[in-house]
């Protein structure tokens, strides 16, 4: 079979790496294309231009070359419909359709949702005027938790010490400046406790579950400093026990779930459950409606099963039809190299030699690299290499991936060195 793979970060590498294993792609002539990759996707399949929010030139793309399944690696191509699109051709895609890509599209939809279907997470007021927004601060106590309803670049939240701070960042996002994702904020009661990410698998009926991780979001050690788009994380999570992943399922995942069929628009792809380990249990924060950045490199990594066998029965409804999702029992970690200035002005160009980082087990899945005319891979992003390694531990992983970015000579680049420190302090006790 012939498959495409859209976007070009280290999600995508590590998709790519492990669908590059399946057995969809054992033929001579099977062809895994990734539109547009990147250097390091490129040694898994074959790059192409190929623009995901033109679904027309999409579909003529998979018509031409034969494709028989889609995957749509980041959130942006499902919340504007190429699920839908591709479908209505009868091409399968894993990945959900628009409708129900509102579950990361639109925060206000989500929780109604779990209004709706009793799931546990944070109280909220959905408010669509700077008006009515203050005067809904009265109902909450600070800290005060605002966010803007749509896609917003992981920007769209703030977290409000006081009344006056909150008015201020109310004021700022009913600005304009998050265009259509700001028409609406969502106010919500803050909540305590440590947070995790559980991913799960769905053709909408069926559900398997498809591991935790927990990953660094500030650029800085001690998880100090701006938001990013990930700074390294390690799977799985040992925070969330067998007992409570199960809570996950039954209380979260499944009741939402099944309230998008019962309610005609049926989820099917990665749900992403972004959760806060609270005294009362697991209360959802969030969800996502692709694989987590970071997480899926560490997830990919201790991947046993064959994913384009299961991303394929997930696309066709026939998920009931495969076993459990098998994953090896070591932890992955990985510490995400960064072109300096990230989060605000990444550095791009600076020359990068990974010279013989790979030769102890560790995989180093690109993100914002290129190759230059002259044949030096550079930096060509934010976030720009995934060191990943595993080990019986977080503590052991941990050695190995710094052990590898210490082999990599990127001088225009940083990392954190605590990715794992939660774990590897508790490993320690
Ligand atoms: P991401 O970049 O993770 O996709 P996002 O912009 O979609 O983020 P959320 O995940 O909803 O937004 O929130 C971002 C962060 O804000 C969370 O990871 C969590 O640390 C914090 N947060 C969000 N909601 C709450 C809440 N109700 N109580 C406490 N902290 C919260």
């Amino acid at each position: 079979m012939n498959i495409l793979l859209l976007g070009s970060g280290g999600r995508e590498h590590a998709l790519a790496w492990k669908l590059a294993q399946s057995r969809l792609l054992a033929g001579e002539d099977d062809t895994l294309y990734a539109a547009p990759g990147n250097p390091g996707i490129a040694d898994h399949a074959r790059c192409i231009s190929l623009d995901a929010s033109d679904h027309q030139a999409v579909i003529a793309f998979c018509a031409d070359h034969n494709i028989g399944l889609v995957v749509v690696g980041p959130e942006a191509p499902l919340v504007d419909g190429l699920g839908d699109s591709l479908r209505a051709v009868g091409i399968p895609v894993f990945g959900p359709s628009k409708a129900a890509a509102q579950l990361e599209g639109s925060k206000g939809f989500t929780k109604d949702l779990c209004e709706r279907a009793n799931i546990p997470t944070a109280g909220y007021e959905r408010t669509m005027s700077l008006g009515d927004a203050t005067a809904a601060l009265g109902k909450f106590e600070a800290p005060y938790v605002l966010k803007a309803d749509g896609l917003a670049a992981g920007k769209g939240v703030v977290i409000a010490e006081t009344r006056a701070l909150a008015t201020e960042a109310l004021t700022d996002m009913f600005s304009g400046k998050f265009g259509d994702a700001g028409a609406e904020v969502v106010l919500e009661e803050f909540m305590q406790g440590e947070e995790a990410s559980f991913f799960a698998l769905t053709d909408g009926e069926t559900i398997i579950p498809f591991g935790s991780a927990q990953d660094h979001k500030r650029v800085g050690e001690g998880d100090t400093g701006p938001n990013t788009g990930g700074m390294g994380a390690y799977s799985p999570a040992p925070v969330l026990t067998p007992e409570l992943e199960e809570q996950v399922m039954e209380r979260i995942i499944g009741p939402t779930v099944d309230t998008l069929r019962a309610e005609g628009t049926p989820y099917s792809g990665v749900l992403f459950a972004g959760l806060m380990l609270t005294d009362e249990g697991p209360k959802l924060i969030e969800y996502n409606c692709r694989f987590g950045d970071p997480e899926c490199q560490v997830l990919m990594s201790r991947l046993q099963s064959d994913l384009g066998e299961i991303m394929l029965t997930c696309a066709m409804g026939t998920l009931e039809k495969q076993g459990p999702a098998e994953f090896d029992n070591a932890t992955a970690l990985t510490v995400v190299m960064a072109a300096n200035g990230y989060p605000s002005t990444p550095e791009k160009g600076g020359a990068i030699d990974l010279g013989n980082a790979e030769a102890h087990g560790t995989k180093i899945f690109h993100a914002g690299t290129k190759v230059s005319n002259s044949g030096q891979l550079v930096a060509n992003g934010g976030r720009v290499l995934n060191v990943t390694h595993s080990g019986p531990n977080v503590t052991a992983a941990q050695a190995g991936a710094y052990a590898a970015v210490d082999a990599i000579s990127f001088p225009s680049g940083f990392c954190r060195r605590d990715i794992g420190w939660r774990e590897v302090e508790r490993e320690a006790n």
